[in-house]
């Protein structure tokens, strides 16, 4: 079991920066993401886009804002636990536990529901004997392209995602095969351009408009069925993996007994995001308060709050004083020191 200060759930750019506010207050952080990399939002749907409202940056990828935040964290060192949806929640002997979909325990006093549109969910085909096939040739989301070294992979959609695994697939797999319903592609020209420059080197084969029709195999996946206008095809492989996005889910943090209010988990917003359980925060795009904005930029500030308010559970009967970084330095839990510089004052004489 993993202990910590705070389970911040969701590793968003909000839980990130979360790490360094609670760092700065000397509190250790773990943070649970669905996704198998963190980054939310800016890292899954739109990492080259650029943003153009954080402070201080007149523009920058969404990308690159999530590799900074990923460096501003790492003197305090965060534990990751990645791929992992936090499912259950218990408490016992002023400690919660957060137990994930694949049965990793995490306990601290304090949770920071950081939790952005919901857990993402992949978006699945309408197909029969899905669930027979899931996990035994079809997947959903690629942890390690390794696994697919001399196979033979179909991918299924027409955005970033299935695009961009087509061609880093096309290097490592037998054979791959992109499938799509329509004959445009939805993700980035430069990805459709490498695509197509790979399909006249042979390196993958493009089919469309095919739409799945049928899974075939006895105990894993041996095959799938597409139809090309009226025509059926049959086309063997050993991996289908669509790529048709991801769907946000609000519904494990209801079970937990927290008040929804607009879709998202109501806070207290005159204090310090609080959620109706004591110790549970909802902080960024997850909660609501009259007059949210749904910004990077509030995510950092309830951060903040949070963190402060959380130190008096972690901490109690100790007082804390608001430090100034240019006054205290960083003192990561890795050993880094950024020591505050003396400023030179220049005075009147
Ligand atoms: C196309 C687009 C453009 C945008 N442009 C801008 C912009 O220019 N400026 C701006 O300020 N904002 C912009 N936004 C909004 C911005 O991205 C969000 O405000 C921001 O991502 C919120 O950060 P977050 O960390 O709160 O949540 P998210 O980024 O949504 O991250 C939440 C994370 O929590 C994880 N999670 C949820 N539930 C669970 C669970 N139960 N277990 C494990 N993990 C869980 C999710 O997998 C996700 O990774 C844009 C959004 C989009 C889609």
């Amino acid at each position: 079991m993993i202990d910590t200060d705070i389970v911040v759930i969701g590793a968003g750019p909000t839980g990130l920066f979360t790490v360094f506010e609670a760092g700065l207050l000397g509190m250790r952080c773990h943070l649970v993401d669905s996704l198998t990399k963190p980054g939310g939002q800016c890292a899954e749907i739109y990492p080259n886009k650029p943003i153009y409202d954080i402070p201080a940056y007149p523009e920058i990828m969404a990308g690159e804002l999530i590799d900074k935040l990923l460096e501003q964290i790492k003197p305090f060192s965060p534990g990751y636990t990645l791929g992992e949806t936090a499912e259950k929640l218990s408490k016992s002997e002023g400690k919660f536990l957060i137990t994930t979909d694949k049965n990793t325990q995490i306990s601290a006093k304090v949770i920071a529901i950081a939790g952005g549109l919901g857990n993402f969910e992949p978006r699945k085909p309408v197909i029969d004997d899905l669930n027979k096939f899931e996990d035994n040739g079809v997947q959903y989301s690629i942890v390690d392209p390794k696994k697919f070294q001399g196979k033979n992979v179909v991918i299924s959609g027409g955005g970033d995602s299935a695009l961009d695994w087509t061609i880093v697939l096309s290097e490592i797999a037998n054979k791959v095969t992109l499938i799509h319903r329509r004959n445009q592609f939805r993700g980035a020209v430069d990805s459709v351009n490498k695509i197509q420059k790979l399909k006249d080197k042979n390196k993958l084969d493009i089919i469309t408009p095919a739409i799945l029709k049928k899974l075939n195999g006895k105990n894993k996946l041996e095959s799938i069925d597409v139809a090309i206008d009226n025509e059926i095809i049959n086309i063997p492989t050993d991996y289908l993996i669509p790529l048709y996005g991801l769907v946000p889910k609000m519904d494990v943090f209801k079970s937990w007994g927290l008040e929804i209010e607009k879709n998202a988990i109501k806070v207290n917003n005159s204090l310090d995001y609080q959620t109706n359980k004591e110790g549970i925060y909802a902080i960024g795009d997850i909660n609501y308060y009259p007059g949210k904005l749904k910004l990077i930029l509030s995510g950092f500030h309830e951060a903040a709050i949070m963190c402060h308010s959380a130190y008096q559970i972690i901490n109690p009967g100790k007082k804390n004083i608001l430090k100034y970084t240019t006054v205290s330095g960083i003192s990561g839990f890795d050993g880094t020191k950024k020591e505050p510089k003396k400023t030179q004052i220049n005075s009147f004489k």
